[in-house]
């Protein structure tokens, strides 16, 4: 076991603060990275404040994690010290079910070990995150990156970025698609990034007027203020896909009116209140309703040479780890453009 430092919420109330945590001896097919850069998702805010009724404090958010392999156990094939790698929003899950042997072991029918706030399959603890100097992780969860792009711009394509690339490819997005991106935060600047990538017609939904120039900068072709009843009217019946990555709660029905025959909303966003959706707006033009959890590991890896061949990252705002509460608060009043990341260098 070595000790190192990290940060954590010790209850819901109180803020981040510095914390010693034990990482464990490597394991044969254990990777050790010293973390460079973390970015911060809307999750660790939601689970940091036990908005989800599931937190184990104290907890060490963090699962947009990008570092130095430091040391390798001696089984380890894919990484050797000094390689740069990456991990993402799970660090294990039971290889064995239906799900793990196809991919997707996001859905592990044994149930998924996220990267914090997670149960060890061995019984030895908690997992903690990325808000700390190191991590240790079984080669098979670790990822490779590129060296070409900016590493702090990296970070974030490891839950934001697979969780918009994951569900646009499931639905097939392509050339020719009406696709709406709902809120632009950490989650959709990514969305609309990878849906114009893939061809899309993509329109930026968001409540905030002054996201519009970012939006087309981003590569928006349609920004629509979705506070503006008149122009939301207008785009009844409109789209083909809708990927919802709202973190408050709101109103679904608004969007799904939007969807035309067949057409499909996926939620991303996880608000803690339920939705309330009245069949016949599903009914009325055979639209559906979906959800999707980040991506499975080959999927994300695939997901991360797609952005390095096209030269895809994250906007960033590179924060000191002594202001994390600030920028949760600055996050949930959608001040970030649009993701920060931690710079483990100030740990
Ligand atoms: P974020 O950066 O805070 O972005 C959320 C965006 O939602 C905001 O920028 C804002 O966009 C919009 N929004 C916020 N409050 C709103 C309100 N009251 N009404 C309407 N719109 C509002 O968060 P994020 O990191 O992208 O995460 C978004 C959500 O996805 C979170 O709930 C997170 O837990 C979840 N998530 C899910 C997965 C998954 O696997 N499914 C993975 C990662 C994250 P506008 O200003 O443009 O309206
Ligand atoms: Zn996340
Ligand atoms: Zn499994």
């Amino acid at each position: 076991m070595s000790t190192v430092k990290a940060y954590a919420a010790k209850s819901a109330t109180t803020p981040i603060e510095p914390f010693n945590i034990e990482r464990r001896e490597l394991k044969p097919h254990d990777v050790q990275l010293e973390i460079l850069y973390c970015g911060v998702c809307h999750s660790d805010l939601h689970t940091a404040r036990n908005e989800w009724g599931n937190t184990m404090y104290p907890v060490v958010p963090g699962h947009e994690i990008v570092g130095r392999v430091i040391k390798v156990g001696n089984h380890v094939k894919k990484y050797k010290a000094g390689d740069l790698a990456a991990i993402g929003c799970l660090v294990d899950s039971c290889r064995e079910c239906d799900n793990c042997k196809e991919g997707l072991e996001q859905y592990c029918s044994n149930g998924m070990v996220g990267t914090y706030n997670a149960h060890e399959r061995d019984g030895s603890g908690i997992t903690y995150g990325g808000y700390s100097k190191q991590i240790v992780a079984h080669e098979d969860f670790v990822l490779k990156i590129s060296d070409k792009l900016p590493l702090e711009n990296v970070a974030p394509l490891l839950c934001a970025g697979i969780t918009t690339y994951s569900p646009l490819r499931h639905w097939k997005v392509s050339k020719g698609d009406k696709v709406g991106i709902l809120g632009l935060g950490g989650l959709g600047h990514m969305g609309v990034k990878l849906a114009v990538s893939f061809g899309a017609e993509v329109t930026m939904l968001s409540h905030t007027p002054s996201k519009e120039a970012d939006a087309k900068r981003l590569g928006a072709h349609k920004f629509l203020l979705t506070t503006d009843k008149e122009k939301v009217k207008s785009m009844h019946n409109y789209f083909d896909f809708i990927l919802d990555t709202v973190s408050a709660p709101h109103d679904y029905n608004i969007y799904l009116n939007m969807l035309k025959t067949n057409g499909v909303m996926v939620c991303v966003g996880a608000p803690s209140e339920p939705a309330h959706i009245p069949a016949f707006n599903l009914i009325m033009q055979r639209r559906s309703f979906a959800g999707s959890l980040i991506g499975g590991i080959a999927e994300t890896q695939e997901m991360l040479d797609y952005c390095a061949a096209h030269n895809i990252t994250s906007d960033v705002e590179v924060i000191n780890i002594k202001d994390i509460n600030e920028s949760y608060e600055r996050m949930l009043k959608g001040d970030v453009r649009y993701r920060f990341v931690i710079d483990m260098a100030t740990l």
